[in-house]
């Protein structure tokens, strides 16, 4: 009976071991179904057109069906530029071609389209103004840009260069589509493959991210410019679609380096390189940055600014994007590891910043602010009173001083050395030279003096203390320094009660833990500001 009992044990086994082998190896199928799924989604363009009520204008626009002036508003095609009003947009969706993402032909003609020119457009024939009657009259090429009178026209040829922004555009004859036939994309438009056209080195496509959905006009409108001079798929709503899904453009260009547009805050830049990071790719894509948040701590780094007001001038930021140098930007990696609490210990986690990483009182505000914007009462989300709340939270930390003797609850090694702390609130760890909206903490106050600097791709992270809420209100106005702590590679920061911890603007409050912070790599960007990341 045993022997029996042993052999049909094993037998069971068996049947146990292949169920599990089975189970990982659909596992594995599943991933690697999922990882094919990530398709970019595009408007199908050869339905109709991409409809933006118009408002920015002081010009008569036409409608480009019935000619008459659009009194009273009307309606533009972001994309190829054809205006109508709402009698005629079905219409225009009929029998007015919009720009169109993929082509079949192989070579590229114009596509022009008539009426409704900019002020001040030059004829590429005879070099006179055009566009200049009162009627729907003369031409503009939706790719190149080109403008033409309607009798200079049949002396231009009918090849399209994609004009001066070529190095940034993916051609439509470069693109193929396919339509989705299942799941959740059913019957959308995807794009399935892109092809490089033989332009060089310095053909580098730019992908233009963005949330149209922020409640800030500006992402909304760099969305916009981005569908008139670019190829549709380059400009990406984060509202519609994921950064991991976007960023497929990179991954279907298999010998191309990219260049990306974040438009937003530190948050959304975050997210994005994020996924950068997790690309299967050659070359990791370029990152560029057009500052929408509050804090743009990492524009204000790579010389993109502190912060777009008014309109977006889109053509001034590509001369920019061409004028701008290549570098690398440190990532970093806050591995958590909470302490035992009544013999169990509770899963950790992982975050990756590139800008800062606090714990005590500046994180404390950041908690705050941000209970308050998900509470059910926040109404607004306009930036000056954004910034009122804040400063609100930060006085009222003045009377509380909920994070003192920090130094007592908190532990520090640099690279395995213990660290002494003096008095602090606040311990921050910097890898970009800019904190607290525009604060340079490390070098302040030191010029002239030699020290090193606090680069952001040199592998290393300056650490500084804050002693008080107002001692960051002081350094804003440039009243007061920093307590410099030290710089290094490798740290071991131990948290025994409950502090406000944040890693790049995202705050949270993190229990006893043990967190080590070490760089993750490093991901390119575009400068402004040369000289600032040793190569
Ligand atoms: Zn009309
Ligand atoms: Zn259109
Ligand atoms: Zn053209
Ligand atoms: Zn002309």
């Amino acid at each position: 009976m045993w022997p029996l009992l042993l052999l049909w044990d094993m037998g069971l086994s068996g049947i146990i071991i292949e169920v599990i082998v089975g189970l990982i190896g659909l596992d594995f199928l599943f991933r690697v179904w999922r990882r094919k799924v990530y398709y970019v989604k595009v408007h199908d363009f050869s339905k109709g057109h991409s409809w933006c009520s118009i408002s920015d204008t002081d010009q008569a626009v036409h409608c480009s069906v019935c000619e008459h002036v659009l009194l009273g508003g009307g309606l533009r095609c972001d994309s190829c530029g054809v205006c109508a009003d709402e009698t005629c947009m079905h219409k225009a969706d009929k029998r007015l071609k919009c720009k169109q993402v993929s082509v079949d032909s192989i070579s590229m003609k114009h596509q022009w389209v008539k009426g409704n020119l900019s002020p001040e457009s030059i004829c590429r024939v005879c070099d006179e103004e055009c566009g200049t009657e009162r009627h729907l009259s003369d031409f503009r090429c939706c790719w190149c840009q080109w403008t033409v009178h309607e009798k200079c026209l049949p002396n231009l040829a009918d090849l399209c260069n994609l004009g001066i922004y070529r190095n940034f555009i993916i051609p439509p004859n470069c693109i193929t589509l396919r339509r989705s036939s299942r799941g959740r994309l059913r019957s959308q438009c995807l794009v399935a493959s892109i092809k490089e056209p033989q332009w060089g080195p310095q053909w580098k496509p730019l992908i233009v991210i963005g949330n149209g959905k922020s409640g800030s006009n500006e992402a909304c409108h760099l969305l916009s410019s981005a569908r008139k001079v670019l190829n549709a798929v380059q400009a990406i709503d984060l509202s519609d679609q994921e950064p991991k899904i976007a960023l497929q453009l990179c991954a279907l260009l298999k010998e191309t380096q990219c260049r990306l547009l974040i438009a937003g805050g530190d948050g959304t830049i975050a997210w994005v390189l994020n996924a950068v990071q997790n690309l299967h790719v050659k070359h990791l894509p370029e990152t560029a940055v057009l500052p929408l948040g509050t804090g743009n701590d990492l524009s204000r780094a790579l010389g993109w600014g502190p912060h777009v007001e008014g309109a977006v001038d889109f053509h001034g930021i590509l001369k920019k994007i061409e004028a701008s140098s290549s570098a690398l930007l440190d990532r970093w990696l806050a591995d958590i590891r909470p302490s035992r609490h009544l013999g169990i210990r509770f899963p950790g986690r992982s975050v990756r910043f590139n800008n800062y990483f606090s714990v005590g009182v500046d994180a404390r505000v950041a908690l705050n602010f941000h209970l308050t914007r998900q509470s059910p009462m926040y109404l607004f989300s306009h930036r000056l009173f954004n910034k009122l709340i804040y400063f609100t939270y930060g006085t009222k930390d003045v009377v509380e001083q909920s994070c003192e003797g920090l130094e007592n609850q908190i532990e520090l090694f640099i690279d395995n050395k213990p660290i002494e702390l003096p008095c602090v609130q606040a311990l921050v760890f910097l890898n970009v030279d800019s904190w607290g909206a525009g604060i340079k903490p490390w070098n302040m106050g030191q010029e002239g003096v030699f020290m090193p600097k606090c680069l952001y791709g040199d592998g290393i992270m300056e650490v500084i203390g804050v002693s008080s809420s107002f001692h960051i209100a002081q350094m804003q106005v440039g009243l007061s320094e920093p307590l410099r702590i030290d710089r290094g590679k490798h740290f071991r920061l131990r948290i025994f009660g409950k502090q406000p911890v944040q890693a790049d603007g995202e705050p949270w409050e993190q229990g006893p833990s043990e967190i080590i912070i070490e760089n993750c790599g490093q991901v390119p960007v575009l400068t402004v500001e040369p000289n600032c990341s040793p190569q």
